[in-house]
């Protein structure tokens, strides 16, 4: 165990692919999507996790909290948690350009008092390409990089399809990697923020729009990875689902492994983060690492409510059904057939079991809220994109429903950067949803640029009298008056 704190680790796992729909067991030496005996998606797991189960919690944490000082570049990221992370690795597979380690902001007095309730946002938005993807990417392309290495690959396309932030963080990892690594992305037109488009160009990756939802170009990219020699890198992909578990142990360090009093709010599209997030307090929990487990809720859009519906009735009475979805500002959730949904239904009863049936919940909010959300968030000095304003919403939402006390702290999950989804802040100040989104704004809320009339500065004119006159309005309208 490589105790000191750049040291590499020695210890190397086994890890495995286990289908969560007929429970088969395939070895990570190959690449694989889904299973091909069902069609399932899997989950990844280390064979040899019980010899790390040796190694008291507290050492665990010792080893954590000085390895968040190194120097080591394989240790650094996602990689500060080696060992629960893909430890089949070795230091020359590792991509690693600056992802985790992202802050966890305390909500000042204002929001705190507003909301009643003490709150953090993690602002998964100072993340290389601005979203939580990045945690998984550098797993799954770490994996890669490791498969070109043992197998001497020629070349290796990588696909996806994307809400957005998928394809920033695939096409930013492969231009990273570089030859003969190469990216190609499908993107439902339209349907992504000009920034989020604007993400893969600048990478250089081959972008293809099609005339679709999420859901569309998700079938199609499917098809490819089922016909051709491609490596999908959504989130049916195992590997991503093992990097996104990192943020439960960033969460976890943060508050010193006292998770105990705590919860964590997570939207829900795909269902991959969720799954991660779970898996990852889990391991934690085996390893002794925390004692108490933090409650989990997840948080939908009444316009993409799968996974709320499901958990919404009792046990006895759910039954899986996919929705067709309606516009959302939490456009990266926008999601009607979460692929990860198996993985929810095994890790939530997994969870419920150790945490209690209140350990895990998914709460649902409006569209006016998770907009709202977003705005007074940012109003208090935070960085939150529509969906950690869905997070907020959510707090509020579990708040009023008497599901969380005032004693607990409620971490956010602000998946992406405000910038990513500022065209929806503007629909807000302009009163411009179309009326799909059943948004209607409060003005309040609404912020705009207020144009000075003034003069005409003009390099002719009599620049003074220009200023002269624009600092008499500016006054005017701030009501100064000169001292
Ligand atoms: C992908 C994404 C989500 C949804 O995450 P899932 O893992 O698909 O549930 C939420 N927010 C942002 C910003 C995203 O990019
Ligand atoms: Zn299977």
């Amino acid at each position: 165990m490589g105790r000191t704190r750049d040291a590499f680790p020695d210890y190397r796992g086994e890890m495995e692919y286990v289908c969560q729909g007929c429970g088969s067991r395939f070895p990570a030496t190959e690449l694989y999507y889904t299973c091909p005996d069902c069609g399932g998606v899997f989950l990844l797991k280390d064979k040899r996790f019980a010899e790390l189960m040796e190694t008291p919690g507290d050492t665990w944490r010792e080893i954590f909290d000085a390895r968040a000082a190194s120097k080591n570049p394989a240790l650094q990221g996602i990689f500060r948690f080696y060992e629960l992370v893909a430890p089949i690795l070795e230091p020359e597979d590792i991509v690693s350009p600056g992802e985790g380690q992202t802050p966890v902001v305390r909500a000042n007095p204002h929001l705190e008092k507003r909301v009643g309730q003490p709150l953090a946002f993690k602002n998964e938005g100072q993340n290389p390409s601005a979203s939580f993807k990045d945690r998984g990417m550098a797993c799954a392309f770490s994996y890669l990089h490791s498969l070109l290495r043992h197998k001497q690959w020629e070349r290796l396309l990588t696909v996806c399809a994307s809400t957005g932030d998928t394809s920033a963080s695939a096409a930013m990892y492969a231009a990273y990697v570089g030859p003969p690594v190469t990216s190609v992305v499908l993107l439902p037109r339209g349907k992504v923020t000009p920034q989020q488009l604007a993400q893969p160009l600048g990478s250089g990756a081959r972008v293809l729009e099609l005339r679709g939802v999420f859901d569309d170009c998700m079938k199609v990219v499917e098809y490819l990875a089922e016909n051709c020699p491609v490596a999908l890198l959504n989130s049916k992909n195992s590997w991503r689902i093992l990097g996104q578990e990192t943020y439960a142990f960033e969460v976890a360090q943060w508050a010193d492994w006292q998770t105990r009093d705590k919860a964590v709010f997570v939207p829900i599209g795909n269902a991959g983060n969720i799954s991660a997030i779970m898996a990852g307090f889990l391991k934690l929990h085996k390893l002794g690492i925390i004692r108490e487990l933090p409650r989990i809720f997840g948080v939908q859009s009444r316009h993409a409510d799968p996974v709320y519906r499901y958990y919404s009735v009792p046990p006895q009475e759910r039954v899986y059904e996919p929705v067709s979805v309606r516009a959302s500002a939490a456009q990266a959730a926008m999601i009607g057939n979460p692929v990860s949904f198996p993985r929810v239904r095994a890790l939530a009863e997994e969870y419920q079991a150790r945490a209690g049936e209140s350990g895990f919940q998914v709460v649902q909010v409006s569209e006016q809220d998770i907009v709202e959300g977003m705005l007074e968030a940012n109003r208090h000095g935070h960085i939150a994109c529509t969906q950690g304003g869905e997070c907020l919403a959510g707090l509020i939402r579990a708040r009023g429903e008497g599901a969380i006390s005032g004693d607990t702290t409620a971490v956010l999950n602000s998946t992406a950067h405000s910038l990513k989804f500022q065209s929806f802040q503007q629909m807000y100040f302009e009163d411009s949803f179309p009326p799909e989104y059943d948004i209607e704004p409060r003005s309040e809320l609404i912020n705009q640029p207020q144009a000075i009339q003034g003069g005409e500065a003009s390099p002719e004119g009599d620049r003074r009298a220009f200023i002269a006159q624009a600092a008499a309005e500016v006054m005017d309208r701030l009501g100064l008056s000169s001292s």
